[in-house]
């Protein structure tokens, strides 16, 4: 397992709920874990390691000596929404890019946990927005998608220089091509969504 980088396609997937719980599932989410603390993250959703479950991993303290701060989302749903406020953003797929994003600060989130319990938290401030972020990786929106025109503007040379490497992988083989990446990500989903 490893965490994919923009313009990877799986980044633009649409995930599917999980239909279940068992110890594979657990496995991955400490996989995913042990990535997320490595990068010096905050959150990590699915398909940021190439898989296409509407799941994500969350430690607002990005340490992983704090474990009682770590939450899992499996099949999160955003129900209510309020406030607004802009921050700045990061993603550990687009490394060394930041922006300004204008989200709700307060919201409220329904989920299962990872013993197949259902969940509803509200949430504000970092929670939320973390609780945000990841969500929109779960339908293949990034951070950079909600940029103003000129916090784009600023990313732009640094994304081109993302686009340019992964052309780069493309062509050296080490990255399967698209058809082949959408195949196995219907292979997964056939087998637990
Ligand atoms: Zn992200």
């Amino acid at each position: 397992m490893r965490i994919i980088q923009y313009p990877h396609p799986t980044l633009r997937h649409v995930s599917k709920p999980l239909r279940r719980v068992d110890a594979e599932l657990r496995g991955i989410v400490q996989e995913m874990l042990a990535l997320m603390y490595a990068a010096q993250g905050i959150g990590l959703a699915a398909n940021q390691v190439d898989l296409p479950y509407r799941m994500f991993v969350l430690n607002v303290t990005g340490e992983a000596s704090q474990s009682e701060a770590e939450m899992v989302f499996l099949n999160p749903v955003i129900t209510a929404r309020k406030g607004m406020e802009e921050a700045e953003e990061g993603c550990l797929s687009l490394p060394g890019v930041f922006g300004q994003v204008k989200r709700p600060d307060k919201i409220s989130v329904t989920f299962y946990d990872l013993e197949g319990q259902a969940r509803d938290l509200e949430l504000s401030g970092l929670a939320a927005r973390a609780v945000q972020h990841e969500v929109d990786h779960l339908d293949g929106t990034l951070f950079i998608d909600r940029l103003t025109p000129t916090g784009r503007l600023e990313i732009k040379q640094s994304l081109d220089e993302f686009e340019i490497q992964f052309a780069g992988q493309r062509t050296r083989g080490e990255l399967p091509g698209d058809a082949d990446i959408a195949a196995r990500l219907a292979e997964l989903e056939r087998l637990r969504t």
